[in-house]
């Protein structure tokens, strides 16, 4: 679809003066100069928006949506295995992929564009992301004891048979890693039997690490390292990495999760609402780790919404670090665009408006009253946003939402089916 978006005010551009885009196909076709023979199918009126590329949310559970408010106010360990867990072993594939939908309408009315998941139902959100147009990097949570554990291999060889299986998908713009879960949940070997398939497959790990102080110190007291050391070791970190949370760090992990392949994705609300602390963000991203950022699953949120999150994040450095500059709004959107793009592979391909880039794009609603007046727009969108002032999402040239209305989802069927599929919790 040709897409043009006129005299729209671009983020990147400080002066403030209002341009043209042109999107032809799946990419930003041209900036004030429409390629030769462009003929707009839609023409989108950009004099009251400002134009960014889309955020990532780079480590969410899509599928949880099901669960938001259902669980809250708990240790972590009673709300993970007490109350999550059992509920998620009943849970349909069905179900699940109702979930993915509810999270993809939150997620593009404020601003996702692309988000990284790690899900139990194969599948589920391939199809979720083909049907509603959105950009993911998929990954089967994986669980098990050691290569030759049935259940464990069971899901390995899932999250492989899913790779083939969106090779049929064509509409789906999503790409693939493996994930396991954690190293409490997974055993040593069957940490080292995926570090070897990741490596010859070509595929990027995406686990939780090192998100609480009861997972640190057991890793410490039974394997003599920290998480990140101990992952390092069993050859997890020899590829792209996505590692969620890392909260807890010693100076020797942070020298590990500098290599230019792994990314640190920081979780504030999540870390905050399961008591397990802050980040060291401002330090990794100073000590020149790659970090991004990510709601984490709806359970323990309770939203997917980047705005949201990108604006405690830099309270939360700056409040935990007890300095107002420890992080800046234009360090917090670097990390929810930049940050996210070259976590999933993507860091010459999206993130800016240029031509040449792929069209993922959102507008936002400039004359919003928590806009006013108009004095800094990276302050105003990490400060002021509560998410809700996007108003156009474009994903891979498709339009996906215009003036707020969602054109590949039909939000009251979402609704109903979640309604429907809770009434049996
Ligand atoms: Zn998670």
């Amino acid at each position: 679809m040709n897409i043009l978006i006129k005299n729209v005010h671009l983020l990147e551009d400080e002066r403030g003066v209002r341009k043209d885009i042109y999107i032809a196909g799946s990419r930003i076709a041209g900036i004030d100069q429409a390629p030769e023979g462009f003929k707009a199918e839609v023409t989108i009126d950009g004099s009251s928006s400002l134009c960014m590329p889309g955020l990532v949310n780079a480590h969410t559970h899509a599928y949880m949506s099901v669960f938001r408010n259902y669980a809250d106010d708990l240790p972590f360990e009673e709300w993970l295995f007490g109350k999550i867990d059992p509920l998620e072993s009943r849970m349909t594939a069905e179900q699940a992929y109702w979930g993915n939908m509810l999270s993809i309408t939150e997620m593009l009315r404020t601003g996702t564009t692309c988000f990284v998941d790690m899900h139990m139902f194969p599948e589920m959100c391939v199809k979720a992301c083909a049907d509603s147009g959105i950009r993911a990097l998929i990954t089967r949570g994986l669980v098990g004891s050691d290569r030759h554990d049935e259940g464990g291999l069971r899901r390995l060889r899932e999250a492989l048979d899913e790779i083939d299986y969106a090779a049929d998908v064509p509409e789906a713009h999503v790409t693939f890693g493996l994930g396991p879960h954690a190293i409490y949940t997974c055993g040593e070997d069957y940490l080292k039997f995926i570090a070897e398939t990741a490596a010859e497959r070509g595929l990027p790990i995406h686990m939780h690490l090192s998100e609480t102080q009861n997972e640190f110190d057991s890793c410490l007291r039974e394997h003599g390292m920290s998480p990140a050391a101990y992952v390092q070791r069993l050859g997890l970190l020899e590829g792209p990495a996505i590692l969620a949370h890392c909260v807890y760090l010693t100076d020797e992990d942070m020298e590990i999760l500098k290599a230019p392949a792994i990314s640190v994705v920081t979780n504030p609300a999540s870390n905050m609402k399961l008591g397990n602390g802050f980040a060291p963000a401002t330090r990794m991203l100073r000590e020149g780790i790659n970090v991004c950022l990510g709601t984490d699953g709806a359970s323990s949120n309770n939203a997917l919404n980047m705005f949201r999150e990108l604006g405690l994040l830099t309270l939360t450095q700056k409040g935990a670090g007890l300095d107002s500059l420890a992080m800046t709004a234009p360090e917090t959107l670097q990390i929810a665009v930049e940050g996210g793009y070259r976590a999933i592979g993507l860091a010459d391909e999206a993130g800016c408006i240029e031509p040449g880039r792929l069209a993922d794009l959102i507008l936002l609603d400039e004359e919003a009253p928590n806009f006013q007046p108009k004095h800094n727009w990276k302050a105003a969108l990490a400060y002021s946003s509560t998410g809700y002032e996007v108003t156009d999402s474009i994903v891979h040239g498709k339009l996906l939402m215009r003036n707020r209305e969602l054109l590949t989802i039909d939000e009251e069927r979402v609704n109903y089916e979640i309604a429907r599929a809770v009434s049996h919790f």
